[in-house]
């Protein structure tokens, strides 16, 4: 009975993102938890028709479907959420994790202007996409029916918890002298809050300077540990 056999289904990008994030790293886990990150969904021929688009403004914030291009297309059925420390295993399918069957990733993502003038380029906030990242389709989110505030989640009940973040006067200095300084401290301010440091260095009391590039920067941080609270300090914007 063929009916029990898998269907194969052939997808074509619509269109690519530009975002605030050059790599992987250090991407906040869900969409909205930095709001100040921005980005731009360039729609490619021959979807980059304004009719297409036509109506999309009235909304406020949109569904991507996109491809983890950057995950490898093997999966396993058990995967290990970041958030359950890094060592408790779930489902696949009760997971958000990028190491899926057919790599799909789905993100509510906020629209704030829809540019018809060359193309089309939706600008976006609080995307949690690496630039790069190719988009299969988009639809306009309607609170009525999908917002379920009281729904239950699992392993995730709550957002992450933040971390507090600071800054060298060093790093100040360097914000400072930066043309979009400003947006840049509070985007600086909004990723590190998630703590994005691997797992197995969290509880490693060694002062070891990160990075992770956000915009056309490197931010320069490390852990400073006092009375067991965790600060991350930002050391220097290179
Ligand atoms: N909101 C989406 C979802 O639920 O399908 C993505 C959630 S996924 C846990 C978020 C992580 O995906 C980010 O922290 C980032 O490291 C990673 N990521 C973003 N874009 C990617 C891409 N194009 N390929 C692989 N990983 C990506």
């Amino acid at each position: 009975d063929s009916s029990f056999a898998a269907a194969h289904f052939s997808l074509t990008s619509i269109g690519v993102i530009e975002s605030d994030y050059p790599d992987k790293f250090g991407i906040p886990r869900q969409p909205g938890l930095a709001p100040a990150a921005r980005a731009t969904l360039v729609l490619t021929p021959p979807h980059n028709d304004a009719l297409a688009v036509r109506g999309l403004e009235a909304f406020s914030h949109l569904w991507l479907s996109f491809i983890f291009h950057q995950s490898p297309e093997r999966w396993t059925p058990l995967v290990r959420p970041p958030r359950l420390g890094g060592n408790a295993k779930v489902g696949v399918f009760a997971s958000r994790s990028t190491h899926r069957p057919n790599r799909l990733g789905l993100s509510l993502v906020e629209l704030t202007r829809v540019d018809t003038t060359q193309g089309v380029r939706l600008e976006l906030a609080g995307c949690d996409l690496v630039s790069g990242t190719p988009v299969v389709d988009i639809k306009p989110y309607l609170p009525w029916a999908e917002a379920h505030p009281e729904a239950r989640s699992g392993f995730a009940p709550q957002p992450p918890e933040a971390c507090p973040v600071s800054f060298s006067p060093s790093a100040v200095c360097d914000l400072a002298q930066h043309p979009e300084g400003e947006s840049l401290t509070l985007l600086i301010s909004q990723v590190l809050a998630q703590d994005p440091r691997p797992a197995y260095r969290k509880n490693s009391t060694a002062d070891r300077l990160h990075g992770v590039r956000l915009r056309d920067v490197d931010v320069r941080f490390r852990a400073v540990i006092n009375n067991d609270a965790t600060t991350l300090e930002v050391v220097a914007i290179v």
